[in-house]
This record gives structure tokens, sequence and C-alpha cells, in this order.
């Protein structure tokens, strides 16, 4: 497998999901084990926040304290030294279904989290300072409570029934829309946005490619170009800073 080329992109648009964060021990929603999909779909509807909030804590507690002490991986590593090489040559957009704050962690920059994070908390009282969401490490036994209103905290975690971050979202549309190479790591492709993402920076014309463990679930025209293999094995070579 030889590196990517990358010298004549100039606008490029990562997208990477839980494959990247498989070697670092995090379950996947979806993957082999299966088991985190039933547990998070009951608690995690957006219409029904305050009523979940207790057996939603208890759910993304854990998985916090899970994330707190994970590592970054090859991976993670691989993508933060591409960002810095590349920089000042293209402008880079990196944006993750993740919520484990790894990325970060590995010093990425400007990384744009579609879905939240485990690591931050928001207050629900819309008026509050911190209903702008702010780093919480702590894993609450029960619903934990605001330090300036006293109303209740959530996980900063993009629920069903609920919009993706504007912000964010509106950052990655805008680079999609002049995008001319588009890499999808370790996510199944398949499944909004993500599936959105690749269709709109096919439109643009850019080069499309599929990087995973398993081939597409539903083949996509959007693809050009699959590589099958581990993210943390793949990118140092693919990226070219082995
Ligand atoms: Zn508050």
């Amino acid at each position: 497998m030889n590196p990517l080329q990358f010298q004549n992109y100039h606008q490029i648009v990562v997208l990477t999901g839980a494959g990247v964060s498989a070697a670092s021990g995090l379950p996947t929603f979806r993957g082999p084990s299966g088991g985190l999909a039933q547990e998070l779909l009951p608690v995690s509807d957006g219409r029904r926040v305050r009523e979940l909030l207790p057996q939603m804590w208890q759910v993304y507690g854990r998985l916090r304290a899970g994330s707190i002490v994970a590592h970054p991986n090859a991976a993670h590593f691989a993508l933060a030294k591409w960002q810095q090489v590349w920089q000042d040559k293209a402008q880079i957009t990196l944006v993750t279904q993740n919520v484990d704050g790894l990325h970060t962690r590995a010093e990425s920059e400007g990384v744009i989290e579609i879905h939240g994070s485990l690591l931050r908390s928001r207050c629900l009282n819309p008026t509050c300072p911190n209903a702008t969401p702010f780093e919480d490490l702590a894993v609450p036994d029960e619903v934990p409570l605001c330090s300036i209103c006293g109303d209740a905290l959530r996980p900063d975690i993009t629920l069903f029934n609920e919009p993706l971050p504007l912000e964010g979202l509106h950052h990655v549309k805008r680079a999609l829309r002049f995008c001319d190479l588009f890499l999808a790591i370790g996510t199944s492709g398949t499944v909004a946005p993500s599936s959105e993402f690749v269709r709109s920076a096919f439109d643009a014309g850019a080069r499309t490619i599929f990087i995973n463990l398993t081939p597409l679930e539903i083949a996509s025209p959007y693809f050009g170009e699959t590589i099958l293999g581990r993210a943390e094995e793949l990118l140092p070579t693919l990226l070219g800073v082995s």
C-alpha cells in the first residue's frame, strides 16, 4: 500500500467513526458485540430528556468513565500528525461521529464533534450560562445539578430525535461545497449524515475514499475507492506519517 498523494488537494474533509477508536478499547455502537445499541437506544430519546435523565446518566456516566481512561491509538495520532504536516497547504476539516474526545487528546485541532462529547455536560435551563456545553469529567451517581442555577445537567451528546449541532454542521457543509478529497474512516458510511456528506463531496467533484474494516453494507455510488483494513494499521502509511 502506498501513501495517498495530498499535494494536489486543497479542501480536504475527513469523517471518522467508531472504527478509529476501536483499537482504544472503546465499544462500538454497532460492532460485533452489539450490546451498546440496545443499551443506548432506550435512554437516548431527545424528546424525553428530563424523564430519562437518571437512566441516561447511568449509561453515559459509565461511557464517560471509559473514555477518560482510554488512550488515543495510532489512528488518532496519525491523523493529528498529518494535519500538522498539511495544514498550511490545504484546508482540512476533521469531523467525527465519535463522542470519546480522543482526536482532541491526540492533539488534532478544530475537531468537529457532530454527535457531541462524553466529556462535556450542559444545563437544561436554556437561559443559564451552563446551557453552553462545558468540560465535565465527573462520573455522577445520580443526576448532577448545575452549579449556577441548580437545574439538572445532561451529557452534551446528540440524542435521537435531536438536530446535529448547527455551527459544526454548517462548517462541514461549507467545506464540502468546495471539497476535492473526502475520506470516510471507520464509519459504515451508509447512515446520515455520513451518507449525505459523501454525496455532497461527490457532487463537488471530490475524490472519495471509503476506509474501513469491512466493506460498505450497501454499495454507494458516491464512494470512488475502498480501502479495507484497521484504521490504526492503515492510516500511518496512507497518510504518509509512519
Ligand atoms: Zn444552570
